[in-house]
């Protein structure tokens, strides 16, 4: 190793990494060290893959996408992960851009060509790491809107910590049941721990986009909710959850492009696409509920995996 990567991380960041307790999991160890938890992730950057993104909704990706930053790993391990190249702990954790210098030349280059946009995707076990690019972002003048884009499996302290730094919060919101949370994730707080972080979220943002003249997304708060086959009723309780706990007023982008990543053998609900009329009863529910803002995914597009988000103008 020819860089020393603790020279990327301030004093706290060290300390967190010293006996990481970043995300709910809470393992305590040592990941200055070399020390592996439950994400498998060391101090390094670990980053995967940077490249401009085009299939965000459409505030954020505009014609020209946004430069995404995706980290390996994750700290949700979801059966149905449309990911799992990435996100699999049990894979090699890939870092492929060694150095600050290299991951922010990557991102300066993107961002030439993309919207003035930063996307960190499954960044709650890497916050320090994603913080140190940003820092190195504007040492260099740069100061792309930052997206925090996650499985909603993040601490509130966290959260709080984000504040000033992340200009949107991308969550995903998976379950309102622990019992499915358990089986499909093996995290069965994850309903009450997704619901502190969001509503964390939502303190800092309130539940308006702000936009600029282009309706490029300047600050806000998009809640993600994919539907599974054969559980469009959980789907609706994750809505009703939003609308009642949150806001009536917040933008949910309800996306239907589910793609069986291989075989589950013990959940066969999972091992086909949904159907026109699994979203369209979520849908209906979410008109129902008084939900008014946010984006309804062309059903067609699971067929092609990527998201193709339309906006419907729930107005
Ligand atoms: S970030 Fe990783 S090591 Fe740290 S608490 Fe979470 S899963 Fe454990």
């Amino acid at each position: 190793m020819n860089y020393d990567i603790t020279d990327f991380y301030t004093q706290e960041e060290k300390t967190m990494l010293s006996r990481c307790m970043l995300c709910p999991h809470e393992c305590g160890v040592n990941r200055l060290e070399g020390e592996k938890g439950y994400c498998q992730s060391d101090a390094e950057l670990n980053i995967a893959l940077i490249c401009n993104h085009k299939g965000e909704e459409p505030v954020l990706s505009g014609e020209k996408g946004i430069c995404n930053v995706f980290f390996s790993h994750c700290n949700c391990q979801c059966l149905f992960c449309q990911n799992k190249d990435i996100s699999d702990n049990r894979k090699k954790c890939k870092n492929n851009y060694k150095t600050l210098k290299e991951a922010a030349d990557k991102i300066e280059e993107i961002l030439q060509e993309s919207e003035n946009i930063v996307g960190f995707v499954s960044p709650t076990h890497q916050i320090p790491m994603m913080k140190s690019i940003i820092r190195e972002l504007h040492r260099r003048n740069l100061h792309p809107k930052i997206v925090y884009n996650t499985s909603g499996y993040d601490k509130v302290e966290e959260i709080k910590g984000l504040e000033g730094i992340v200009d949107i919060y991308l969550p995903d919101f998976k379950y309102a049941n622990k019992d499915l949370a358990l089986r499909f994730s093996k995290i069965k707080n994850y309903p009450q721990v997704c619901l502190q972080a969001v509503k964390e979220m939502y303190r800092q943002t309130g539940s308006s986009i702000l936009s600029d003249e282009r309706e490029r997304a300047l600050r806000g708060l998009i809640i993600r909710h994919l539907i599974l086959p054969g559980h469009a009723e959980e789907s609706k309780e994750v809505l009703e959850n939003i609308a009642f706990e949150l806001s009536f007023s917040v933008s949910i982008s309800l996306m239907g492009q589910y793609f069986p990543p291989f075989e589950i053998k013990d959940y066969p609900e999972l091992n086909r696409t949904l159907t026109k009329e699994e979203y369209q009863e979520v849908a209906e529910h979410f008109h129902a509920l008084g939900l008014h803002n946010g984006w309804l995914q062309d059903i067609s597009s699971n067929a092609e995996y990527l998201p193709d988000f339309e906006n419907m103008g729930f107005k």
